[in-house]
């Protein structure tokens, strides 16, 4: 069978892209990519005259199968996704099981992502780290998700939408704590790169009050809890609440 090389695209600044990554590119026989007019003005912009098929959630399955079928007969075949690293926080992850079990192999091509390039520069401990992807769009379910984290002592990542950025800071605040360490890390690699660093209620404040930091793209990143004085107060506050709550 044919390999199914699995590339990394850049996040924002159209360089990021290693020089194997072009060259696989050019070589395979078609790439899988989320849109196929989204990919093409950085496929031309590294001379890559390469076919493109679509594979997104709506096509998925048939798309899968179809390119299964290709890698078994042979050809070699690349997938991509809009922007950095496939199958993180993007289509794929379907297309490579069943590569895998069918025996294909999958080679990574590694390079941009997000996350990582967000956790590099925000300056919190980067020796453990946990991703949580997106958090939930609406403030009730984002709100209980962040209570399960709230103990988490690893620093804390999360992809956001930038028209969610703004509430998602506030829900943070209420639930993670107004000390707490958060960094935004906003429109990296492009023009407008910002990285903002501040305890969350200071972050909170700001992004709400300046629509420039609402645009864009955004990865956040919180500090794990820590075990400092001001974590075992807000503890302590938090379960003689439940306590009071119980209490005839
Ligand atoms: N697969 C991608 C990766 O490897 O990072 C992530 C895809 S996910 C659909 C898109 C999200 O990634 C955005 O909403 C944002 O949270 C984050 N992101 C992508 N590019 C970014 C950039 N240049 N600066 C900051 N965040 C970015």
């Amino acid at each position: 069978p044919g390999c199914l090389w699995v590339v990394a695209t850049p996040i924002g600044h159209r360089d990021d892209i290693s020089a194997r990554a072009v060259e696989i590119l050019r070589a395979v026989a078609v790439i899988a990519c989320e849109d196929t007019r989204h990919s093409r003005p950085l496929l031309v912009h590294h001379n890559i005259g390469t076919p493109l098929t679509a594979l997104h959630e709506h096509n998925e399955r048939e798309a899968v199968d179809a390119l299964v079928r290709r890698l078994q007969g042979g050809e070699s075949v690349a997938l991509i996704s809009d922007a950095g690293t496939p199958l993180v926080s993007d289509p794929g992850f379907r297309l490579v099981r069943a590569a895998r079990a069918a025996g294909v192999r999958c080679t990574p091509v590694p390079g941009a992502c997000a996350a990582i390039a967000a956790l590099s520069v925000a300056g919190l401990p980067s020796d453990r780290f946990v991703f949580e992807g997106f958090l939930p769009p609406k403030s009730a379910a984002r709100r209980a998700r962040l209570q399960e984290l709230a103990g988490e002592g690893r620093t804390l990542i999360f992809y956001e939408s930038s028209h969610r950025v703004a509430e998602s800071l506030a829900d943070m605040r209420d639930v993670l704590g107004e000390a707490r360490e958060a960094v935004l890390a906003r429109e990296l690699t492009k023009l407008f790169e910002t990285v903002l660093g501040e305890p969350l209620a200071a972050l909170a404040a700001r992004v709400a009050t300046d629509p420039d930091q609402q645009r864009g793209e955004c990865v956040l990143l919180v500090h794990g809890r820590g075990d400092d004085a001001d974590a075992r107060v807000a503890e302590g506050r938090r379960v003689f609440a439940i306590l009071r709550e119980e209490m005839p």
